[in-house]
Protein backbone atom coordinates (compact mmCIF):
# COMPACT_ATOMS: atom_id res chain seq x y z
CA UNK A 1 0.00 0.00 0.00
CA UNK A 2 1.49 3.50 -0.97
CA UNK A 3 0.24 6.39 1.52
CA UNK A 4 0.66 9.76 -0.58
CA UNK A 5 0.43 12.75 1.95
CA UNK A 6 -1.05 16.12 1.36
CA UNK A 7 1.35 18.67 -0.35
CA UNK A 8 1.70 20.34 2.89
CA UNK A 9 1.19 17.64 5.30
CA UNK A 10 3.27 18.39 8.52
CA UNK A 11 6.18 16.02 9.95
CA UNK A 12 3.97 14.60 13.00
CA UNK A 13 1.50 13.88 10.49
CA UNK A 14 3.74 11.85 8.42
CA UNK A 15 5.60 10.45 11.74
CA UNK A 16 1.94 9.59 13.13
CA UNK A 17 1.25 7.88 9.35
CA UNK A 18 4.65 6.05 10.02
CA UNK A 19 3.57 5.02 13.92
CA UNK A 20 0.24 3.83 12.99
CA UNK A 21 1.61 1.11 10.07
CA UNK A 22 4.44 -0.28 12.45
CA UNK A 23 1.72 -0.61 15.38
CA UNK A 24 0.13 -2.75 12.48
CA UNK A 25 2.77 -4.82 11.93
CA UNK A 26 3.84 -4.10 8.89
CA UNK A 27 7.32 -1.40 7.97
CA UNK A 28 7.14 1.95 6.66
CA UNK A 29 9.16 3.16 4.03
CA UNK A 30 9.10 6.82 3.66
CA UNK A 31 10.16 8.86 0.69
CA UNK A 32 10.41 12.82 0.64
CA UNK A 33 9.90 13.47 -3.20
CA UNK A 34 10.59 17.52 -3.95
CA UNK A 35 6.22 18.75 -3.37
CA UNK A 36 4.99 15.59 -1.47
CA UNK A 37 6.01 13.07 0.65
CA UNK A 38 4.60 9.28 -0.10
CA UNK A 39 4.59 6.18 2.34
CA UNK A 40 5.04 2.44 1.42
CA UNK A 41 3.50 -0.02 3.89
CA UNK A 42 5.18 -3.35 3.35
CA UNK A 43 4.04 -6.40 4.91
CA UNK A 44 2.12 -9.03 5.72
CA UNK A 45 -1.49 -8.20 3.19
CA UNK A 46 -4.02 -8.35 6.30
CA UNK A 47 -1.82 -6.32 8.37
CA UNK A 48 -1.38 -3.42 5.53
CA UNK A 49 -5.56 -3.57 4.95
CA UNK A 50 -6.40 -3.01 8.22
CA UNK A 51 -4.52 0.16 8.42
CA UNK A 52 -7.30 2.63 7.60
CA UNK A 53 -5.34 5.30 6.79
CA UNK A 54 -7.98 6.78 4.12
CA UNK A 55 -8.98 10.08 5.55
CA UNK A 56 -6.23 10.36 8.43
CA UNK A 57 -4.66 13.71 9.28
CA UNK A 58 -1.88 14.91 6.37
CA UNK A 59 -3.39 11.55 3.75
CA UNK A 60 -4.23 12.42 0.61
CA UNK A 61 -5.17 9.30 -0.64
CA UNK A 62 -4.18 5.46 -0.41
CA UNK A 63 -3.21 3.75 -3.31
CA UNK A 64 -2.37 -0.25 -3.63
CA UNK A 65 0.78 -1.45 -5.03
CA UNK A 66 -0.21 -3.50 -7.92
CA UNK A 67 2.67 -4.74 -8.47
CA UNK A 68 4.33 -8.49 -6.76
CA UNK A 69 7.78 -6.30 -5.67
CA UNK A 70 6.97 -3.45 -3.60
CA UNK A 71 10.35 -2.24 -2.46
CA UNK A 72 11.92 -2.61 -6.12
CA UNK A 73 8.48 -0.92 -7.53
CA UNK A 74 9.00 2.89 -8.89
CA UNK A 75 5.88 3.31 -7.58
CA UNK A 76 7.18 2.93 -4.23
CA UNK A 77 9.65 5.76 -4.82
CA UNK A 78 7.24 8.60 -6.39
CA UNK A 79 9.16 8.87 -9.73
CA UNK A 80 12.91 9.40 -7.48
CA UNK A 81 15.43 7.17 -8.89
CA UNK A 82 17.91 5.18 -6.67
CA UNK A 83 21.57 6.58 -7.12
CA UNK A 84 24.04 4.10 -5.30
CA UNK A 85 27.04 5.63 -3.70
CA UNK A 86 30.12 3.17 -3.86
CA UNK A 87 32.93 4.99 -2.02
CA UNK A 88 32.06 8.04 -3.93
CA UNK A 89 31.29 7.07 -7.45
CA UNK A 90 27.76 7.48 -8.29
CA UNK A 91 25.59 5.01 -9.93
CA UNK A 92 22.32 5.95 -11.43
CA UNK A 93 20.65 9.09 -11.87
CA UNK A 94 22.48 11.08 -14.00
CA UNK A 95 25.64 9.15 -13.66
CA UNK A 96 27.41 6.23 -15.81
CA UNK A 97 29.35 3.57 -14.35
CA UNK A 98 32.25 1.68 -16.34
CA UNK A 99 32.84 -1.17 -14.18
CA UNK A 100 35.78 -3.26 -16.17
CA UNK A 101 38.08 -5.69 -15.10
CA UNK A 102 39.43 -9.61 -15.51
CA UNK A 103 36.73 -12.56 -15.83
CA UNK A 104 38.60 -14.27 -13.32
CA UNK A 105 41.71 -13.57 -10.96
CA UNK A 106 44.47 -15.26 -12.25
CA UNK A 107 47.37 -14.00 -10.95
CA UNK A 108 49.02 -10.88 -9.25
CA UNK A 109 49.97 -9.27 -12.04
CA UNK A 110 47.44 -10.30 -14.54
CA UNK A 111 45.06 -8.50 -11.97
CA UNK A 112 47.31 -5.42 -11.00
CA UNK A 113 47.82 -4.41 -14.82
CA UNK A 114 44.51 -4.63 -15.57
CA UNK A 115 43.59 -2.68 -12.39
CA UNK A 116 46.14 -0.38 -13.31
CA UNK A 117 44.90 0.11 -17.18
CA UNK A 118 41.42 -0.03 -16.55
CA UNK A 119 41.46 2.80 -13.86
CA UNK A 120 43.98 4.96 -15.96
CA UNK A 121 41.72 4.82 -18.57
CA UNK A 122 38.74 6.71 -16.07
CA UNK A 123 37.08 2.80 -15.21
CA UNK A 124 34.84 3.45 -12.20
CA UNK A 125 35.09 0.47 -10.52
CA UNK A 126 37.20 -2.70 -11.08
CA UNK A 127 35.61 -6.24 -11.47
CA UNK A 128 37.17 -9.60 -10.79
CA UNK A 129 36.31 -13.50 -9.80
CA UNK A 130 38.01 -15.16 -7.47
CA UNK A 131 34.61 -17.54 -7.22
CA UNK A 132 33.53 -18.82 -10.02
CA UNK A 133 30.28 -20.14 -11.26
CA UNK A 134 31.77 -23.28 -13.96
CA UNK A 135 29.40 -25.32 -15.75
CA UNK A 136 32.00 -28.12 -15.54
CA UNK A 137 32.96 -29.03 -12.13
CA UNK A 138 36.69 -29.70 -13.64
CA UNK A 139 36.83 -25.95 -14.98
CA UNK A 140 39.27 -23.72 -12.77
CA UNK A 141 36.82 -22.62 -9.92
CA UNK A 142 38.81 -19.39 -9.00
CA UNK A 143 41.27 -18.03 -6.44
CA UNK A 144 39.12 -18.25 -3.68
CA UNK A 145 40.51 -16.10 -0.94
CA UNK A 146 43.99 -15.42 -2.33
CA UNK A 147 41.99 -13.83 -5.63
CA UNK A 148 40.09 -11.68 -3.04
CA UNK A 149 43.61 -11.00 -1.53
CA UNK A 150 45.01 -9.80 -4.70
CA UNK A 151 41.36 -7.52 -5.98
CA UNK A 152 41.97 -5.80 -2.49
CA UNK A 153 45.72 -5.30 -3.59
CA UNK A 154 44.38 -3.60 -7.05
CA UNK A 155 42.31 -1.79 -4.60
CA UNK A 156 44.26 -0.16 -2.81
CA UNK A 157 46.92 0.78 -5.36
CA UNK A 158 44.30 1.75 -7.86
CA UNK A 159 42.07 3.46 -5.32
CA UNK A 160 38.95 1.48 -7.56
CA UNK A 161 36.37 -0.14 -5.89
CA UNK A 162 35.84 -4.11 -6.13
CA UNK A 163 33.22 -5.73 -7.99
CA UNK A 164 33.41 -9.25 -7.28
CA UNK A 165 30.94 -12.22 -6.55
CA UNK A 166 29.85 -14.37 -3.77
CA UNK A 167 28.32 -17.36 -4.71
CA UNK A 168 28.10 -19.47 -1.40
CA UNK A 169 27.15 -17.64 2.19
CA UNK A 170 29.47 -19.56 3.88
CA UNK A 171 31.86 -17.20 1.85
CA UNK A 172 30.19 -14.08 2.95
CA UNK A 173 32.16 -12.63 5.47
CA UNK A 174 35.46 -13.08 3.67
CA UNK A 175 34.22 -11.12 0.47
CA UNK A 176 32.41 -8.55 2.34
CA UNK A 177 35.68 -7.44 3.43
CA UNK A 178 36.92 -7.11 -0.33
CA UNK A 179 33.77 -6.13 -2.03
CA UNK A 180 32.42 -2.95 -2.40
CA UNK A 181 29.69 -4.19 -4.45
CA UNK A 182 28.61 -7.95 -4.07
CA UNK A 183 28.29 -9.67 -7.65
CA UNK A 184 24.51 -12.63 -7.49
CA UNK A 185 25.85 -14.04 -10.19
CA UNK A 186 22.98 -15.22 -13.21
CA UNK A 187 23.12 -18.84 -11.83
CA UNK A 188 22.16 -17.84 -8.23
CA UNK A 189 19.53 -14.63 -9.14
CA UNK A 190 16.61 -17.46 -7.80
CA UNK A 191 18.94 -18.57 -4.55
CA UNK A 192 16.47 -16.89 -2.25
CA UNK A 193 18.47 -17.41 0.97
CA UNK A 194 21.66 -16.29 -0.54
CA UNK A 195 20.03 -13.39 -1.72
CA UNK A 196 18.40 -12.70 2.23
CA UNK A 197 22.41 -12.91 3.24
CA UNK A 198 23.32 -10.08 1.14
CA UNK A 199 20.88 -8.34 2.42
CA UNK A 200 21.70 -8.32 5.59
CA UNK A 201 25.68 -7.61 4.66
CA UNK A 202 25.30 -4.22 4.11
CA UNK A 203 26.90 -3.69 0.82
CA UNK A 204 25.21 -2.78 -2.35
CA UNK A 205 24.41 -6.21 -4.49
CA UNK A 206 24.46 -6.65 -7.97
CA UNK A 207 21.98 -9.05 -9.34
CA UNK A 208 22.48 -10.78 -12.69
CA UNK A 209 19.44 -11.75 -14.50
CA UNK A 210 19.12 -15.58 -14.63
CA UNK A 211 20.03 -17.11 -18.06
CA UNK A 212 16.07 -17.67 -17.71
CA UNK A 213 14.38 -15.17 -15.92
CA UNK A 214 11.33 -12.93 -16.66
CA UNK A 215 12.43 -9.07 -15.46
CA UNK A 216 9.61 -10.01 -12.72
CA UNK A 217 11.62 -12.22 -11.73
CA UNK A 218 14.70 -10.38 -11.65
CA UNK A 219 13.01 -7.78 -9.71
CA UNK A 220 11.45 -9.99 -7.48
CA UNK A 221 15.33 -11.00 -6.51
CA UNK A 222 16.17 -7.64 -6.47
CA UNK A 223 13.02 -7.47 -3.63
CA UNK A 224 14.51 -10.14 -0.96
CA UNK A 225 17.49 -7.78 -0.93
CA UNK A 226 15.56 -4.96 -0.36
CA UNK A 227 13.08 -6.77 2.23
CA UNK A 228 16.30 -7.08 4.33
CA UNK A 229 16.98 -3.55 4.44
CA UNK A 230 19.42 -3.12 2.14
CA UNK A 231 18.38 -0.27 -0.41
CA UNK A 232 21.74 -0.32 -2.65
CA UNK A 233 20.58 -2.90 -5.17
CA UNK A 234 21.76 -3.01 -9.04
CA UNK A 235 20.11 -4.62 -11.55
CA UNK A 236 22.04 -6.41 -14.81
CA UNK A 237 21.10 -7.41 -17.74
CA UNK A 238 23.27 -10.26 -19.39
CA UNK A 239 21.91 -11.71 -22.10
CA UNK A 240 19.21 -14.28 -21.82
CA UNK A 241 18.77 -18.52 -23.70
CA UNK A 242 16.90 -17.56 -26.89
CA UNK A 243 16.34 -20.20 -29.89
CA UNK A 244 19.67 -18.04 -31.65
CA UNK A 245 22.69 -19.79 -31.74
CA UNK A 246 25.16 -17.36 -33.65
CA UNK A 247 25.91 -15.76 -30.41
CA UNK A 248 26.03 -17.22 -26.89
CA UNK A 249 23.02 -15.01 -25.32
CA UNK A 250 20.63 -12.51 -26.38
CA UNK A 251 21.16 -9.27 -25.10
CA UNK A 252 18.30 -8.30 -24.22
CA UNK A 253 18.18 -4.12 -24.95
CA UNK A 254 14.37 -3.58 -24.36
CA UNK A 255 15.07 -4.78 -20.75
CA UNK A 256 16.72 -1.47 -20.07
CA UNK A 257 13.68 0.67 -20.79
CA UNK A 258 11.26 -1.19 -19.27
CA UNK A 259 13.03 -1.99 -15.87
CA UNK A 260 13.52 1.54 -16.01
CA UNK A 261 9.91 1.80 -15.82
CA UNK A 262 8.84 -0.75 -13.55
CA UNK A 263 11.94 0.11 -10.80
CA UNK A 264 13.73 3.01 -9.19
CA UNK A 265 17.10 0.81 -9.05
CA UNK A 266 20.07 1.63 -11.80
CA UNK A 267 20.39 -0.98 -14.47
CA UNK A 268 23.49 -2.12 -16.03
CA UNK A 269 24.63 -4.31 -18.52
CA UNK A 270 27.13 -6.88 -19.29
CA UNK A 271 27.80 -7.15 -23.20
CA UNK A 272 30.82 -9.79 -22.42
CA UNK A 273 28.92 -12.43 -21.46
CA UNK A 274 25.78 -11.65 -23.89
CA UNK A 275 28.12 -11.91 -26.52
CA UNK A 276 30.81 -14.88 -25.76
CA UNK A 277 32.85 -13.12 -28.37
CA UNK A 278 35.24 -9.36 -28.32
CA UNK A 279 34.00 -8.18 -31.42
CA UNK A 280 30.40 -8.18 -30.42
CA UNK A 281 31.01 -5.69 -26.87
CA UNK A 282 31.87 -2.70 -28.59
CA UNK A 283 28.24 -2.27 -30.35
CA UNK A 284 26.29 -3.96 -27.63
CA UNK A 285 27.81 -1.35 -25.15
CA UNK A 286 27.39 1.38 -27.06
CA UNK A 287 23.62 0.78 -27.58
CA UNK A 288 23.12 -0.28 -23.96
CA UNK A 289 24.83 3.44 -22.90
CA UNK A 290 22.56 4.88 -25.64
CA UNK A 291 19.23 3.39 -24.50
CA UNK A 292 20.27 4.93 -20.67
CA UNK A 293 21.59 1.78 -19.08
CA UNK A 294 23.67 3.26 -15.65
CA UNK A 295 26.29 1.55 -16.70
CA UNK A 296 28.30 -1.44 -18.34
CA UNK A 297 30.07 -4.02 -16.83
CA UNK A 298 32.72 -5.50 -19.10
CA UNK A 299 35.54 -8.41 -19.07
CA UNK A 300 39.48 -6.71 -19.76
CA UNK A 301 42.25 -8.78 -19.78
CA UNK A 302 45.90 -8.18 -20.77
CA UNK A 303 46.04 -11.22 -22.49
CA UNK A 304 42.90 -12.86 -23.53
CA UNK A 305 44.36 -15.41 -25.45
CA UNK A 306 45.66 -16.89 -22.38
CA UNK A 307 43.41 -16.17 -20.03
CA UNK A 308 41.91 -19.56 -17.93
CA UNK A 309 38.21 -18.46 -18.52
CA UNK A 310 35.85 -16.47 -21.38
CA UNK A 311 39.22 -15.49 -22.98
CA UNK A 312 37.22 -14.85 -26.41
CA UNK A 313 34.82 -12.23 -25.07
CA UNK A 314 37.62 -10.54 -23.01
CA UNK A 315 38.79 -6.94 -24.48
CA UNK A 316 42.44 -6.43 -25.12
CA UNK A 317 43.60 -4.28 -22.29
CA UNK A 318 45.37 -1.70 -24.19
CA UNK A 319 42.58 -1.28 -26.62
CA UNK A 320 40.53 -0.33 -23.38
CA UNK A 321 41.13 3.13 -23.57
CA UNK A 322 39.79 3.72 -26.70
CA UNK A 323 36.49 1.70 -25.35
CA UNK A 324 35.59 3.52 -22.64
CA UNK A 325 36.17 6.84 -24.85
CA UNK A 326 33.39 5.32 -26.94
CA UNK A 327 31.35 4.32 -24.34
CA UNK A 328 31.38 7.83 -22.63
CA UNK A 329 30.46 9.15 -25.79
CA UNK A 330 27.54 6.98 -25.93
CA UNK A 331 26.63 7.58 -22.72
CA UNK A 332 26.19 11.23 -23.14
CA UNK A 333 23.90 11.00 -25.43
CA UNK A 334 21.65 9.23 -22.68
CA UNK A 335 22.46 12.24 -20.99
CA UNK A 336 24.49 10.96 -18.37
CA UNK A 337 28.14 11.09 -17.06
CA UNK A 338 31.05 8.77 -16.54
CA UNK A 339 31.66 8.79 -13.19
CA UNK A 340 35.47 7.47 -12.99
CA UNK A 341 38.50 7.92 -11.37
CA UNK A 342 39.39 11.30 -13.51
CA UNK A 343 36.51 12.88 -12.11
C1 LIG B 1 30.55 -12.99 -14.22
O1 LIG B 1 30.15 -11.83 -14.36
O2 LIG B 1 31.67 -13.26 -13.81
C2 LIG B 1 29.64 -14.11 -14.53
C3 LIG B 1 29.96 -15.35 -14.25
O3 LIG B 1 28.50 -13.73 -15.13
P1 LIG B 1 27.04 -14.44 -15.17
O4 LIG B 1 26.66 -14.76 -13.76
O5 LIG B 1 26.18 -13.37 -15.77
O6 LIG B 1 27.18 -15.63 -16.06
MN1 LIG C 1 33.29 -14.28 -17.43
Amino acid sequence: MMIVMKAGATQAEIDSVIHRIQSAGAVAHPSRGEEVTVIGAIGDREHVARLELEGAPGVAQVVPILKPYKLASSQVRAGERTVVDVEGRKIGGEHFSLIAGPCTVESRDQTLTTARTVAAAGASLFRGGAYKPRTSPYAFQGLGQEGLRLLAEAKAETGLPIVTELMDARDLEAVVEVADVIQVGARNMQNYPLLAEVGRAGKPVMIKRGLSSTLEELLMAAEYVLKEGNPNVLLCERGIRTFETAYRFTLDLTAIPVLKELSHLPVIVDPSHAAGRRALVTPLSLAAAAAGADGIIVEVHPNPDEAICDGPQQLYADQFAEYAEQVERAAAVAGKVLASAHA
